[in-house]
């Protein structure tokens, strides 16, 4: 069974006369464990496709389904994914530890299973000597990884990712590819990871999703897409 499938989604934005249909008809199937990454031209649509797994955007038609449930009339809260962007906002008077927990809080989950998940995340993103300073103390790049910790301590089913390495610089983007590669390897969690960066599909990618204007023009290996003939 796909842990995450597409069938025959479109979006519309808008209503009536003044609708914009953006996403074509797409069907896929994820396979449980997979990394993904979706390229394509600025507008093509990628956004909009995670943010429908997400929950941010409604599905004008077609299915979402994430392992056996169609997720297209839950909430976001109800999905099980979660979404790391490229401005990952922390909260700047929580110190690190505080910023990791505040999902699961929320969540009632209880208190030492909180401190359980924050600890194993922090171990593998290097946060363990971190997680009593704030947002502010620290660098660009423990930010990120800060924000990457949020998002694994919901051990999700699927994890989403629009463009996170967009805005750092070109040595922290390559280390924090591998930090990605990395959580994937150990937790090996289903990704869907937009970008326009062929360096990052070619090396992050199981498989890799082509859009273009709304449609998906190829799904295959890096090879596969990046094959010259
Ligand atoms: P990408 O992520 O590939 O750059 P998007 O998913 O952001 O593409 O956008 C796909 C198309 O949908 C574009 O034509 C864009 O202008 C349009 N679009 C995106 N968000 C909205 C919105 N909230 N309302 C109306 N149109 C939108
Ligand atoms: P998560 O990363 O857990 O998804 P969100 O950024 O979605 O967190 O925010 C979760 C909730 O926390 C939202 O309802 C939001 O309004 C609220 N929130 C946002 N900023 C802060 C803040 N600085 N302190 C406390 N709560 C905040």
């Amino acid at each position: 069974m796909a842990a995450l499938s597409f069938r025959n989604v479109i979006k519309r934005y808008g209503h009536g006369a003044k609708a914009n249909q953006v996403i074509h008809g797409v069907s896929a199937e994820i396979a449980d464990r997979e990394f993904i990454v979706i390229v394509g031209p600025s507008g093509c649509g990628k956004s909009t496709l995670l943010r429908m797994v997400a929950g941010l955007e409604e599905v004008s038609a077609g299915e979402i389904a994430i392992g056996k449930r169609v997720v297209n009339q839950l909430e976001p809260a109800e999905r099980d994914i979660a979404m790391v962007f490229q401005n990952y906002a922390l909260y700047p008077h929580m110190s690190v530890f505080q910023n990791m927990a505040y999902g699961l809080k929320i969540a009632k989950v209880p208190v030492d299973e909180i401190k359980t998940r924050v600890d194993k995340a922090a171990k593998i993103l290097e946060l363990g000597h971190l997680l009593e300073r704030k947002p502010r103390e620290l660098s660009g790049g423990q930010r990120q990884r800060v924000a990457m910790g949020r998002a694994i301590v919901r051990q999700p089913q699927v994890f989403l990712f629009d463009e996170p390495l967009s805005n750092l610089d070109a040595k922290l983007r390559a280390q924090t590819r591998l930090e990605i590669q990395k959580l994937h390897r150990e937790l090996g969690i289903t990704s869907l990871f937009v970008t326009h960066d062929q360096v990052e599909a070619m090396t992050l990618a199981q498989r890799i999703i082509v859009m273009n204007a709304g449609v998906m023009d190829q799904f295959g290996t890096p090879e596969e897409v990046y094959a010259r003939p």
